[in-house]
């Protein structure tokens, strides 16, 4: 690939609680590493969605996630990428977005983008709030470390896969975190998680360039925050030696 690599946070004035917009920054300084020259873009949801290779969604606030959803399909952009083959990374409330439908604050169902099979309502227990960690099915990328912060759960449908399997923590509520159909992601794991989990922020880096393969990257920070997290969630279990993390 040798012209720009696109990569737009959508809306980080709606969908900027929880610091998601990190993996944006994550994926273009990763990419420029690697000598591709990259382009981060911070769309606000008062213009023009760009047209990008790479976009990511983070979390927010009900309210707000209804005016983003709004938005989005008002604007159409991002719809259109995505049948053309762009990169989505979604997180909490942006993971709802894409799907097909989640609550707004009062319950009711709102009708999310459909640009992923998975349908969110309101859970009944408390909200889910913590560490987490998933064991992800997607090829390559071993264990991942978040926090979550969510009232909504979520089914995935016939037409995606669960992103992994939760080992603790909640995420879809049903032992699943996430989903994954073609090049859309979501995922309930803030940190921003491509911080935390440099093995994703790669395979969808390998997924917007082309690339079979990128030149692999002194993570030594990286490792030691995730040896961090992982302690710090499953601590009592690693020290009796039981469901050690890679
Ligand atoms: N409002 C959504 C929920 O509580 C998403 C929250 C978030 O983005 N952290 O389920």
């Amino acid at each position: 690939m040798n012209r720009s690599l696109r990569i737009v946070v959508v809306y980080p004035d709606l969908l900027g609680t929880y610091g998601d917009g990190g993996n944006g920054l994550v994926l273009t300084r990763r990419a420029e590493r690697r000598g591709f020259p990259a382009e981060l873009i911070e769309a606000a949801s008062d213009g023009p969605l760009p047209v990008a290779d790479v976009y990511t969604l983070g979390g927010g606030e009900d309210g707000p996630q209804v005016r983003a959803t709004e938005s989005l399909n008002e604007d159409g952009t991002l719809a259109r990428a995505v049948r053309n083959g762009a990169v989505v990374f979604a997180v909490c409330a942006g993971y709802q977005i894409i799907g097909t439908t989640f609550p707004a604050a009062d319950g009711s169902p709102v009708p999310g983008l459909g640009l992923l099979d998975v349908a969110t309502v309101k859970g009944r227990a408390p909200r889910a709030v913590g560490e987490i960690v998933v064991d992800a099915d997607l090829p390559g990328v071993g264990a991942l470390t978040g926090f979550e912060n969510h009232g909504g759960l979520t089914e995935v449908g016939p037409g995606a896969q669960p992103l992994g399997r939760v080992r603790t923590g909640v995420g879809n509520g049903d032992y699943t975190d996430g989903a994954w159909a073609g090049r859309v992601v979501g995922t309930y794991l803030h940190g921003p998680a491509l911080a935390r989990n440099p093995a994703l922020a790669d395979l969808l880096l390998r997924w917007a360039t082309g690339e079979d393969e990128l030149a692999p990257l002194d993570d030594y920070r990286e490792q030691a925050l995730r040896s961090e997290r992982f302690e710090a969630a499953l601590g009592r279990r690693t020290a009796r030696g039981r469901r050690r993390v890679r």
